[in-house]
């Protein structure tokens, strides 16, 4: 009996319906041409590779992976690998879309990628995980180069899987290529401030805007990030160093309240030795779903897609909100979100220190020249805040929330770059 190869089916997500929409949204504000509009519509390329990997008991298991390119226009395309069950083709399209627009918007030269493979990474040992790494990397060999497209961390991926990937990468053409990832350990090329960039601008971000509202005191205001993976235990920590009341954190097992203030170093320390932040003495356990909507002023979702929809939209008390995920916005929520007054600081500006910083090591690696720490959050903070004042003063020019704005924005550049480049042939 022929059995038919059915990819794996992930549950249901709605971030390339989301992608898209949001697309749609700002294109009507812009006079480009219908057949560049839709042109920056589509992904200009996809790869899906089926592959092999010997597990621990000898067995071979197949995987299913994804890599896509949605723009080249402004340079070789940059963006994650994530490595989770959630992952399929729409999720890695809209993912690789918002990495077009985000690299745009903070002028970075690069376009837009993303790539995953379905798999629980937790449920592999160290050594089938490598497995799975060299070998993805390898069936992506035809599509990455230091010069057509640079992977890096994102949900369920670190540093040292990018080692493993350049290493890879590296023994297939027969010399160290460090540019070919960012985001590995700092060793073999990485850059300082690289793991604490995406948390970092989180922060960055959040703090301009409280003083667009003229709140200045961070003693005052209470944060709540949902999800501790690098993005939101980064977020967490800077912020409580910085003296803002970290009252709400949560990661997959559930989460934490202390209305007065939570000690996130013991949270990250609880989180090292117990595997998860459900059952932290120094707080009342409450839900991932109590945390988007409990009481506090900023808001950070920092886990992963869809968390804001229609359902709880509507009871978010914080004033503030500032995505340190990618798409965890539905666009009916943004629409209630803005109704209420309620101040939305979008993934592809808030969470762009990532690929900021991924942009310096890619340059240090080129150049060979490595920089410190506090050249690399200097020159952060000037581009995030210089993209953060662009944002805001589009918004008003169209009257429109801080997403439209900064999407007109950087579509804009693109639609500029491929109208002067022009169409081939
Ligand atoms: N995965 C991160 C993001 O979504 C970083 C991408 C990069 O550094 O290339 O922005």
């Amino acid at each position: 009996m022929v059995v038919a190869f059915n990819p794996p089916v992930a549950h249901v997500n709605h971030a390339y319906h989301t992608a898209l929409a949001q697309y749609d949204r700002a294109v009507h504000y812009l006079s480009i041409s219908d057949g560049v509009a839709d042109f920056l519509r589509y992904p200009r390329r996809e790869l899906t590779v089926n592959f092999p990997v010997k597990r621990d008991t000898g067995k071979i298991e197949m995987f299913t992976g994804y890599r896509v390119h949605h723009n080249t226009v402004l340079g070789p395309s940059k963006g994650g690998i994530r490595y989770s069950l959630g992952v399929s083709l729409d999720e890695i399209r809209a993912l690789a879309m918002w990495m077009t627009w985000k690299c745009a918007l903070v002028n970075i030269p690069y376009g837009g990628a993303k790539g995953g493979v379905v798999v629980d990474p937790k449920a592999l040992s160290p050594r089938e995980l490598e497995n799975l790494t060299r070998r993805y990397a390898a069936e992506l060999i035809p599509l990455i180069s230091p010069h057509a497209d640079i992977p890096a961390p994102d949900l369920g991926t670190n540093p040292q899987i990018m080692a493993w990937f350049m290493d890879t990468y590296s023994m297939n053409v027969g010399y160290a290529v460090p540019a070919i990832v960012t985001g590995k350990p700092v060793n073999i090329g990485g850059s300082e401030g690289r793991n604490e960039a995406t948390g970092r601008g989180v922060i960055t971000c959040m703090v301009e805007a409280l003083r667009m509202q003229g709140q200045t005191n961070p003693a005052d205001i209470r944060v709540a990030v949902q999800g501790f993976g690098n993005v939101g235990s980064n977020a967490a920590l800077i912020a409580h160093k910085l003296g803002f009341k970290v009252v709400a954190v949560s990661d997959v097992t559930g989460g934490t309240y202390n209305p007065n203030g939570l000690d996130v170093p013991a949270v990250r320390a609880y989180l090292a030795e117990t595997g998860g932040i459900r059952g932290f003495r120094g707080g009342d356990d409450i839900t991932n779903d109590d945390l988007i909507t409990c009481d506090c002023d900023v808001l950070i979702p920092a886990a992963m897609e869809d968390q804001i929809h229609e359902d709880n939209a509507p009871r978010i008390q914080a004033s503030l909100i500032v995505e340190g995920a990618n798409g965890p916005t539905s666009p009916e929520a943004d629409d209630i979100l803005s109704e209420r007054g309620i101040m939305l600081v979008p993934d592809i500006l808030a969470n762009a220190g990532g690929v900021i910083v991924s942009y310096f090591e890619w340059v240090q690696d080129l150049q060979s020249f490595f920089w410190d720490e506090d050249e690399v959050n200097r020159q952060l903070e000037r581009i995030l805040i210089k993209s953060f004042e662009a944002t805001v003063t589009t918004a008003e020019e169209h009257n429109v929330d801080l997403r439209t704005a900064a999407q007109i924005l950087a579509i804009k550049r693109v639609a500029d770059a491929v109208a002067i480049r022009g169409f081939y042939p």
